[in-house]
């Protein structure tokens, strides 16, 4: 056994243990109460009143208001917009060794690419409630574009890519919070999930940064590796692929714009940027 391998054997022991000690979704993963299926919508992690504050159709309209203007990404899709209580989640899944979170936010973003693009409509939290599940959409539905349900704005789906954190810091986390994601959409939405960006060097925290300063700040801060599905499965190209582009948050969307970039001049026809949270101004 190589080190590298039997550092994931024990990574992966690890995290079987802290979900012995943290069952996944006997608790709402916002506030903490204890989740009985018959109150709440627990599937997602949620008790019902934390999906009523996250997902309401005002909070998805705000994020809607999202631009993509001058970007190389032609859509951006969030579930919800960044500060209370989906801050209090995106800190617990990425700071405090909680990486199982990220099974419940995946699948909530699956729900929210599938809601726009299979439904062709946004109904927030009240169709949310209903009880669809990953396995549900695992298939042939994204993939090509077809649905038995009536696909409304549909197109083909080829890869789910991720904006990747430096190596360094998913060596202290133990994770990469958005490779997480990735691979829990691309499982739901039934699509490969791409491993094919690098992060070249750290970045400064960009808090507290004018749309301006951010941009200077991820400028070839990433660079393309040779793709792998998440089989270790090499992947010929992108020329004409319509990828989804997954992160946790999107502020002025510059990381995003760094990363999509590399993908679209790996010919990638469309780039959706799909994040769990939209910072938006007066949140
Ligand atoms: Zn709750």
């Amino acid at each position: 056994m190589k080190s590298g391998e039997s550092m994931g054997f024990w990574r992966e022991l690890g995290e079987e243990a802290l979900q012995l000690i943290y069952p996944e979704n006997l608790y709402c993963m916002g506030c903490g109460d204890f989740l009985d299926n018959e109150a709440t919508v627990s599937e997602w992690g949620l008790c019902g009143r934390c999906m009523e504050k996250l997902f309401s159709k005002e909070q998805l309209k705000k994020t809607m208001e999202k631009e993509c203007v001058g970007k190389n990404y032609q859509r951006v899709l969030s579930c919800t917009t960044y500060g209370g209580l989906s801050k209090e989640i995106i800190g617990k899944f990425k700071n405090n060794s909680q990486p199982w979170l990220g099974k419940n936010i995946g699948r909530l973003m699956a729900e929210r690419f599938r809601e726009e693009y299979f439904r062709g409509e946004v109904r927030g939290t009240e169709a949310w409630n209903t009880q669809t599940t990953c396995a549900e959409t695992v298939g042939d539905e994204f993939s090509h574009g077809e649905s038995s349900r009536g696909a409304k704005a549909l197109g083909r789906v080829d890869f789910v890519a991720f904006v990747p954190v430096h190596k360094h810091k998913k060596r202290l986390r133990g994770y990469d919070q958005a490779q997480l994601l990735a691979k829990q959409v691309a499982a739901c939405l039934g699509v490969p999930c791409l491993d094919c960006l690098m992060r070249t060097r750290m970045t400064a925290a960009m808090k507290n940064m004018s749309k301006e300063q951010r941009r200077f700040n991820v400028e070839g801060a990433f660079a393309w590796k040779e793709p792998m599905d998440c089989d270790g499965e090499k992947v010929s190209d992108l020329r004409g692929k319509r990828i989804l582009l997954i992160d946790d948050v999107v502020t002025t969307g510059s990381t995003a714009d760094a990363c999509a970039r590399i993908l679209r001049g790996q010919g990638a026809a469309e780039v959706i940027l799909i994040t769990f949270a939209a910072a938006v101004q007066g949140n």
